[in-house]
């Protein structure tokens, strides 16, 4: 099997079958015992509900495993659910953020053999985006992918199979949700939770200028009186209040182009820059990036399980590699 282990999602795709599990990266731990409570959406729902004893938390910061006992034991839940009942462990191809250190790749490896894999590959989360996306990434042909997850956006030249340049910044789609807690705090004096935020970013979040200006209630709890309040917030304050992230990613993009090769830089003013990730979402990203850099950006068709889907097809193909080695030595055997 292929999982994403992403800082807001995990996804996890098995061969022949596509992704079967597809959820936020959330274990609820009881601080009593230690035991796990419940992982994925059910502890998501937890989040900011918990009752003393029960602690709700994600493992991953910024693409890379923070909590390294609770990330083997969300992926052991993982495994397990799909892999139920089978005497040996799965072989598995896990993402892995472009531009991590040794340290962290070697605990994303260790992450998943201790928790049950029988054999581990890693593969780049843009190569994997890419592949996932369609992209004949093959070719000695330039292709950039931007990738903008829950805790870091990823920038990434490929050609010949390979990231040529890339850059990753530690700002994503929770950076957002941080931004409009922040704001909510010192503009409206209202203290708020970060799925409130993460909502109210889905609601009305963007980029740039909606073309009309829309607002939407914000709940949470008044700083000053301790008591329950709504506030109304505007699109047009949003926005501003998102610019700081958003300009850190934009900013990647135009670093990474200014450092790419002019060969791989023509390809990629011919082809366009494929984005990818949750946070790719946000409303304007797409032609705020065109205005910024005078290159075409496009959504891919599924930007939240594109990474998935190509470390799922990386799957099968060095399921193909290893079933021709086998027949190759078969066919020598009988002659
Ligand atoms: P990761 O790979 O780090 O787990 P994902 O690619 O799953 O992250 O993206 C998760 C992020 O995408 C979250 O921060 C979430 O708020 C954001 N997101 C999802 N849908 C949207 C949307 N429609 N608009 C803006 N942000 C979105
Ligand atoms: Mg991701």
């Amino acid at each position: 099997m292929a999982i994403d282990l992403g800082t807001a999602n995990t996804l996890v795709y098995e061969r022949g079958r596509g992704i079967v599990i597809s959820e936020p990266s959330v274990v609820a731990i009881d601080s009593l015992s230690g035991a796990v409570h419940a992982v994925g959406s059910e502890a998501q729902r937890m989040i900011g509900r918990t009752p003393a004893t029960i602690t709700a938390i994600r493992p991953l910061r910024h693409g890379v495993i923070a909590d390294f006992e609770v990330t083997e034991q969300m992926l052991r839940y993982f495994i397990r659910k799909v892999h139920q009942s089978r005497l040996a462990g799965p072989r598995l191809v896990m993402c892995a953020p472009s531009g991590i250190t040794d340290v962290e790749e070697r605990a994303i490896e260790e992450a998943s053999l201790s928790a049950g894999a029988r054999e581990v590959h890693l593969i780049e989360e843009p190569v994997a985006a890419a592949i996932g996306a369609g992209l004949r990434i093959e070719e000695p042909v330039g292709h950039m992918v931007v990738d903008v997850g829950g805790g870091t956006s990823e920038v990434a030249v490929i050609a010949l199979g390979g990231i040529v340049v890339s850059e990753s910044v530690r700002t994503g789609g929770y950076d957002l949700d941080d931004a409009i807690i922040g704001h909510a705090r010192s503009e409206h004096r209202l203290a708020i939770g970060q799925p409130t935020a993460e909502a109210i970013k889905l609601e009305i979040g963007s980029t740039r200028p909606l073309r009309e200006q829309r607002t939407a209630e914000l709940r949470g709890r008044d700083l000053q009186s301790g008591l329950p309040k709504t506030v109304e917030l505007t699109s047009g304050e949003l926005q501003a209040a998102l610019e700081p992230p958003v300009r850190a990613i934009v900013d990647a993009v135009k670093e990474t182009l200014e450092r790419t090769p002019p060969q791989l830089a023509s390809d990629i003013v011919e082809r366009g820059i494929l984005l990818a990730g949750g946070g790719s979402l946000l409303r304007g990203l797409e032609q705020r990036l065109r205005d910024e850099t005078q290159i075409t950006a496009y959504l891919a068709d599924s930007p939240l399980t594109c990474v998935a889907v190509g470390s799922g097809r990386s799957l099968e193909e060095l399921a193909t590699l290893r079933r021709s080695a086998r027949d190759g030595r078969r066919r020598r055997r009988r002659r």
